[in-house]
This record gives structure tokens, C-alpha cells and sequence, in this order.
């Protein structure tokens, strides 16, 4: 072997050496460029399914407040179907034959069963408490009647009936009212339900004279 073909063979070898560093190098770029590339990618894929996510979680709480705005929807009706038909509700004068004085009642025949409290509301202010008959509890389909005034004594103003469903304990099928409005009160308290009805005294005829 001569000087100079050891020289070239030095030459290729450095050169190889150079080829295979060079190869190394781009090997290793195109790694970290997968790299950077894929967890972009998934990077990216994360985020849509962060965002995919977000969208199912508002779904979800868009039918459920659908859900509880039709539940809402449903109780007010109810509510509104179980009211005591005012209707029902009239004034009535009769002569008391003990007094023989004209008194005036309020009568009315519920639909299904109610406990109620009344009161005499005057126009000019103050209220007086009025008593049923025979029970403030009402039973479905019978007449109940509560003395007001006597007619001559008769201030204007009307009657206040406040009603809840009648407690279970008073003999009939138990109901009530899942509105969320209080179903039991006493006297003082604001009823379930509240009806007002105003009793216009009838005029006088009126006498013309010649
Ligand atoms: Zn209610």
C-alpha cells in the first residue's frame, strides 16, 4: 500500500463518517419533528374533546333545566286546577228568628276538601275574624256557611277566605298541593290559596213622589 492510498482510504472513511453523522442528524430532527408534530396532535385532540365535552355538559344542563322548567310549568297548573271555584262562593241574607234581624252569610260547596280561615276585610281598615258554622275543615260537595254581618250593621268591605288542602286526618282521601307554597297555616297565616269576594248591598228603591 502506497502513502497516497492510505491517504484516500482515510478520506472515504472520513467522508462515510461525515454521511453517517449527517444521516444521524436528520434522523434525529425528523424524531423531534414526529414528536412535536404528533403531540400537537394530540394536543389538538384533547382540546376538541375538551370542547365536545363542554358542548354535552351544556346539553345536559339545558335539558335539565328544560326538564325543570316543564315540572314547574306542570305544578303551576296544578295549582292553579286545585284553587277552590269562586264561583261557588255567594252571599246569602237570611233573617235570624231569634233576632228577627236580616244577617248575611257566605256559602259555598267545595270541589274537594279544605281547610280555611275567613275574615271580615273593611274597607276603612282593620278585619274582623269570621267562624264556619259547623267546621273550618270542608268536605268535598256539602254547603258550608259563614255568618258576615247583620245587614243593618253591614260596613263596606269583603270577605278574605284563605285556603289549604284539608289535613289527612280529617276522614277523607288525602291531598295536596306540591307547588311548594305552604299546605298548613292557622288563622294569622297567608292562605294557599285566596279568594275575596265583595258584597254590594242592594239599593233601596227608590221612591219618586209626585
Ligand atoms: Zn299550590
Amino acid at each position: 500500500m502506497t502513502l497516497a492510498a492510505d491517504a484516500n482510504t482515510v478520506e472515504t472513511a472520513t467522508m462515510w463518517i461525515a454521511v453517517a453523522a449527517l444521516a444521524a442528524s436528520l434522523v434525529a430532527v425528523g424524531i423531534a419533528w414526529w414528536n412535536g408534530h404528533s403531540s400537537r396532535r394530540s394536543a389538538d385532540a384533547a382540546e376538541g374533546s375538551k370542547n365536545a365535552a363542554d358542548r354535552s355538559a351544556d346539553a345536559a344542563k339545558d335539558s335539565a333545566d328544560a326538564a325543570s322548567r316543564a315540572l314547574r310549568v306542570d305544578l303551576e297548573r296544578a295549582h292553579r286546577e286545585l284553587e277552590p271555584d269562586r264561583e261557588t262562593a255567594t252571599f246569602v241574607t237570611e233573617v235570624n228568628p231569634r233576632t228577627d234581624r236580616e244577617c248575611l252569610f257566605l256559602v259555598m260547596t267545595p270541589a274537594r276538601p279544605y281547610l280555611v280561615h275567613a275574615d271580615y276585610v273593611f274597607d276603612t281598615g282593620g278585619r274582623t275574624p269570621l267562624s264556619w258554622r259547623d267546621s273550618n275543615v270542608l268536605a268535598t260537595g256539602v254547603e258550608a256557611k259563614v255568618f258576615v254581618a247583620e245587614v243593618a250593621d253591614f260596613k263596606p268591605g269583603h270577605v278574605e277566605i284563605r285556603f289549604f288542602p284539608a289535613p289527612d286526618q280529617a276522614g277523607h282521601e288525602p291531598w295536596t298541593c306540591e307547588c311548594g307554597q305552604p299546605t298548613a297555616g292557622d288563622h294569622a297565616d297567608r292562605g294557599h290559596w285566596v279568594m275575596r269576594k265583595r258584597w254590594i248591598p242592594p239599593q233601596p228603591p227608590m221612591v219618586a213622589w209626585a
